[in-house]
């Protein structure tokens, strides 16, 4: 799920970094994405025959271990190296957002091939950075998802809306083919976005807790159960495992660029909030 604010807005004297701020009303206002969830991903021509990443690997020439996202070889050499080696994020309308993932075995789950993925999920939604990101989201149809919401992000926020939203810190989760359930019947309406639909955002219901079982990354059984903003970045990120994106749920009057989060919702929307 799409953090919240990326963190380049907190530094608006690099220009390179103020891409998250806009001017608003005559003034530089910090980005709004405060409201946002952004999963986002990036990731490396891989293996899904069917993502358009894997297409264009394979026009040119290379295999889908070796390509690397177009940024990355046109950049070439450089300090830069090891951080554009991180696999780009693929975007709606790709194949592998649209179809379920498959389960990981238990057997792939401690080869290397699997432990490079988790890696470079956690590293790409920290990069962003995100509070959660979905294997499908750089191109990899399995279910695996990594979540991590921290004091930092939190920080940016208003606090009346992170209590509203009931966000609060929590260290990285890495869970492996993970089944979620409802608990209890309370829902809560709040804008959210995806690092896979960039620049948008609209309010989404989600449940208000949740049960996840799954597996952690040492194979071992691990179960959670959140609440709040935590329970929605596990909903939003377990749909990316089944091929729904955020905007397949979404209340549709109110999807939006991110530019205008703050505006008011046309009339008949439903209010943000628990209910
Ligand atoms: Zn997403």
């Amino acid at each position: 799920m799409e953090v919240i604010r990326r963190l380049s807005q907190r530094f608006p004297s690099k220009p390179k970094l103020v891409a998250g701020e806009f001017v608003k009303r005559g003034r530089i206002t910090p980005f709004l994405h405060s409201k946002i969830l952004i999963l986002r991903s990036q990731y490396k021509p891989v293996l899904n025959p069917k993502s358009s990443q894997f297409n264009h690997a394979v026009s040119r020439g290379f295999s889908s271990s070796t390509v690397r996202s177009p940024a990355s070889w046109l950049s070439g050499l450089g300090k830069k190296k090891k951080v554009m080696d991180l696999p780009s994020i693929v975007q709606a309308g790709d194949p592998v957002l649209h179809e379920p993932a498959r389960e990981v075995s238990v057997e792939e789950i401690g080869s290397d091939r699997i432990q490079k993925i988790i890696d470079d999920m956690v590293q790409v939604m920290r990069r962003r950075p995100g509070v959660g990101l979905a294997a499908p989201q750089i191109g990899i149809p399995l279910k695996i998802i990594v979540l991590e919401d921290i004091k930092e992000y939190i920080a940016h926020a208003p606090e009346e809306e992170n209590k509203a939203q009931d966000r609060r810190p929590f260290d990285l989760l890495v869970i492996l083919n993970p089944k979620l359930k409802k608990k209890g019947n309370k829902s809560a309406l709040f804008f959210e976005g995806c690092l896979s639909v960039d620049g948008y955002g609209a309010m989404v219901e989600r449940f208000l807790e949740v049960e996840v079982n799954g597996l952690g990354r040492d194979g071992k059984p691990i179960k959670v159960d959140a609440c709040g903003w935590q329970a929605r970045i596990f909903q939003h990120e377990c749909d990316h495992l089944e091929g729904t994106l955020y905007v397949d749920k979404m209340v549709k009057r109110t999807f939006r660029t991110v530019e205008n989060l703050d505006l008011p919702l046309a009339n008949g929307c439903p209010k943000q909030g628990v209910r």
